[in-house]
């Protein structure tokens, strides 16, 4: 089945104050002049007045009320979704995720990145809010993808009762990209509790390779099976205790790393035996504002660098992946796109959440992140199903490894 199809953005939007119970100031949680930035979500647009210097960092710069800038014309944008406050997260799951989940239990691959500003509200998306009162309530998609991806395989066994096997395994592995290093935020083993964990100290960063028969393979990348809901909250729970290990370390690092969390389906059509292998990612990019010169030196100079490489080369990896002849795709250049190759772009379902914080003092970086989104949505895919060449899941898996092992050795 080929179907073309745009890859799709949705905007959400942060409240602006969450200090009152998540509501912010006003009914709709937005705090700012409508003739500044304005939504309609019947048309699905976005209506923003703002300079673009682009080189503000978090929360600095941006637009001045006061200067009365002649030069600010307003500049709207379309898109698939408007998402304002109070929007919760189990809707953006059931309207983003949910599909996706579906789609790759399919067999397609499937990717789901969120996009924007530290302090936008990538994480709350991804991965939910802080722990407290509303982190339950408000769980993130990966958290409902989990539940969701175990309530259709539950389903469909279900329905296929007697037809024989297991015909669906799921695996999950999560992964940090912090300055084009690669950390298995499932692989920190608990002997190494006495050593420093951190990303300067007992955790290896991990290299790629490239297998003919199974794409990009993260070298000892952990990827437990997993055989219930419970199972995979569990991991999903000890990655992101993993990342705040590593945060805190790495001195509120979080905004500066590329999170991704995947699943790993192999399933088997128990109609025609067929077997496809597929993934799903949900990826926490990290913060997309420039630092302005003087701002970035040392460290927080090489960790900006990083990320606008990644996040620049993330946008022409797509663009080239749609394009006719795929021969150019840099996807090699960073680590975020060599790791998402397959699984962004091209044959694969890709939908981005751009997170937009809209007070006053981020009306630039708002545009620059509503212009990256509108760029990302005029490239179209064709998603493929990945059908695997034997029929049956188990000798699938076998034969993967033996050609991983193989690879590896050759590599
Ligand atoms: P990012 O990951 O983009 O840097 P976060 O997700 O950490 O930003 O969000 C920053 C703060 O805003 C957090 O305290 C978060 O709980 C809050 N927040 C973000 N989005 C929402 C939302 N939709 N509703 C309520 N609070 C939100
Ligand atoms: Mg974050």
């Amino acid at each position: 089945m080929v179907t073309s199809s745009r890859i799709k953005v949705f905007v959400r939007l942060r409240p602006s104050d969450t200090s009152s119970n998540g509501g912010g100031r006003g009914s709709s949680g937005i705090d700012i002049p409508p003739h500044l930035f304005g939504i309609d979500t019947i048309s699905n647009t976005v209506t923003i007045s703002a300079t673009e210097g682009g080189g503000h960092g978090g929360g600095h710069g941006g637009y001045n009320p006061n200067s009365h800038n002649a030069s600010l014309t307003p500049t709207t944008f379309q898109f698939e979704k408007i998402l304002p406050p109070p929007t919760t997260n189990s809707s953006v799951y059931t309207l983003s995720a949910l599909p996706l989940i579906r789609s790759s239990l399919a067999g397609f691959n499937a990717t789901l990145l969120t996009y924007g500003q530290t302090g936008a509200g990538k994480t709350y998306t991804t991965f939910g809010p802080p722990a407290g009162a509303s982190a339950y309530k408000e769980r993130g998609l990966a958290a409902r993808a989990i539940a969701g991806a175990f309530e259709e395989i539950n389903r469909y066994k279900t329905v296929n009762e007697g037809m024989g096997g297991t015909p669906i395994e799921v695996r999950l592995s999560c992964i940090e990209i912090y300055n084009e290093s690669v950390f298995d935020l499932l692989g920190f083993s608990g002997e190494d509790d006495s050593k420093d964990s951190g990303r300067d100290g007992g955790v290896p960063s991990l290299s790629l390779f490239e297998s003919p028969s199974a794409g990009v393979q993260i070298r000892g990348l952990k990827m437990p099976l997993v055989n219930s809901a419970e199972e995979g909250l569990n991991l999903l729970f000890e990655s992101q205790m993993n990342r705040a290990i590593a945060e805190h370390q790495l001195n509120d690092a979080s905004s500066r790393s590329h999170c991704i969390f995947t699943f790993h389906f192999t399933v088997r059509n128990p109609e025609n035996n067929k077997v496809t292998s597929s993934k799903f990612n949900i990826v926490d990019l990290a913060g997309s504002e420039k630092m302005v010169k003087t701002e970035a030196v040392g460290k927080v100079q090489r960790e900006s660098n990083y990320i606008n490489k990644s996040l620049s080369f993330l946008e022409q990896v797509v663009i080239a992946l749609a394009s006719k002849s795929r021969d150019h795709v840099p996807y090699r250049q960073t680590k975020l796109t060599h790791v998402l190759k397959d699984s962004l772009g091209g044959n694969c379902t890709t939908l981005m959440i751009a997170c937009i914080w809209p007070h006053l003092s981020h009306l630039d970086q708002s545009l620059s992140t509503l212009k990256f989104a509108a760029r990302m949505q005029t490239v179209r895919n064709k998603p493929t199903v990945n059908e695997s060449k034997t029929n049956n899941v188990a000798s699938v898996k076998l034969l993967r490894q033996i050609k991983n092992l193989k690879e590896e050795l050759a590599f």
